[in-house]
């Protein structure tokens, strides 16, 4: 088999038109536009580029940006006085602060400053726990983005076996609740791996679907999967790469070659999930905006 491609550059441009044209809608009934807030804690070259990709495609759906940059030294006081001022503020509908955070600073206390009303990146402990009993919330956006590109494909998640491989709070974890709710999201039997996990093949080759989230090149195999797995790549990983401008290049946490040729469905890195997560990012903003979430 030959696996189809799950084009994310595609669907995301598609989700980006749907936003471009409610945020024209949303001003055009009088409302000012959609605004978020971003804060950086030092100079991460990662973070920074993060942050311009997201900016980017914010600004142009007609969402407004800023940007506040702090010092890596900045205190734990400092940064949580400043976000306090735009949880405050009526011209800020969401906040986004860039992870990781230097060490001194503990990301969980962060995060629950931020006001979870306005916590569109959806890692809020609020909004985890809505996530986790099915009330409307703010889905964390990259879980959020690989759900879109099950619906734009038409690919069943019911009575599926789900294998999710790493466990991280803001992807892992919440991809794994998603997936295992009774809802029209979920409805799939869900296993979850992680670097504890014993004999990680033992999950991955029963897997329907595989979703690979552990930042770790080359970790899943040809031979760790079944014919016709759907396998979504979220991993970003840089590999030296001397032919190339940059030096490097991007690769997933699969090997593309070889998953391709048993897949039914597979998404690439770059091009896969990537896209996706800043494209929920504005649809989260422009929830927030809209209080769809929750009503005031
Ligand atoms: P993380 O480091 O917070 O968590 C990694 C998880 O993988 C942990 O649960 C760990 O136990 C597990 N793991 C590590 N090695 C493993 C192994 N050998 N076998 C099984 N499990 C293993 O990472 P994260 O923030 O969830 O990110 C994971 C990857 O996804 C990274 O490459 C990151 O850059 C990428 N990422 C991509 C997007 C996107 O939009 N495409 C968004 C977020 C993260």
């Amino acid at each position: 088999m030959t696996a189809k491609l799950i084009d994310g550059n595609l669907v995301a441009a598609l989700v980006r038109d749907q936003i471009r044209n409610d945020v024209r809608d949303w001003v055009g009934q009088g409302n000012r536009p959609p605004f978020l807030q971003v804060v950086q804690v030092g100079n991460d070259p990662a973070s920074s580029t993060y942050i311009r990709a997201k900016t980017r495609a914010c600004e142009d759906v007609g969402i407004e940006t800023a940007t506040a940059h702090l010092p890596d030294t900045v205190s734990a006081l400092e940064l949580k006085q400043q976000i306090q001022g735009f949880n405050e503020s009526d011209a800020v509908d969401g906040i986004l602060v860039q992870l990781p955070l230097p060490d001194h600073l503990s990301q969980h206390d962060v995060i629950e400053s931020i006001d979870y009303r306005k916590d569109v990146d959806g890692f809020h402990p609020m909004n985890v726990g809505r996530l986790a009993v099915d009330q409307p919330t703010f889905r964390s956006c990259t879980p959020a983005g690989i759900l879109e590109l099950f619906r734009h494909y038409s690919i069943p998640t019911k009575s599926k076996h789900a294998v999710v491989v790493g466990a991280s709070n803001i992807v892992g974890s919440p991809m794994a609740i998603i997936l295992s709710r009774e809802n029209a999201s979920g409805k799939a039997t869900t296993t979850i791996c992680h670097k504890y996990t014993r004999d990680i093949t033992r999950h991955t080759i029963d897997a329907d679907i595989l979703i690979v989230a552990a930042g770790q090149p080359g970790l899943i195999k040809a031979e760790m999967v079944k014919e016709g797995v759907v396998v979504i790549d979220v991993g970003i990983n840089r590999i030296a790469d001397e032919t190339s401008e940059k030096g490097y290049r991007l690769v997933g946490d699969c090997d593309f070659e070889g998953l391709k040729e048993k897949a039914s469905w597979i998404t690439p890195v770059p091009g896969g999930v990537g896209p996706m997560t800043v494209a929920m990012l504005m649809k989260n903003t422009l929830l927030a905006a809209k209080h769809s979430i929750y009503p005031r």
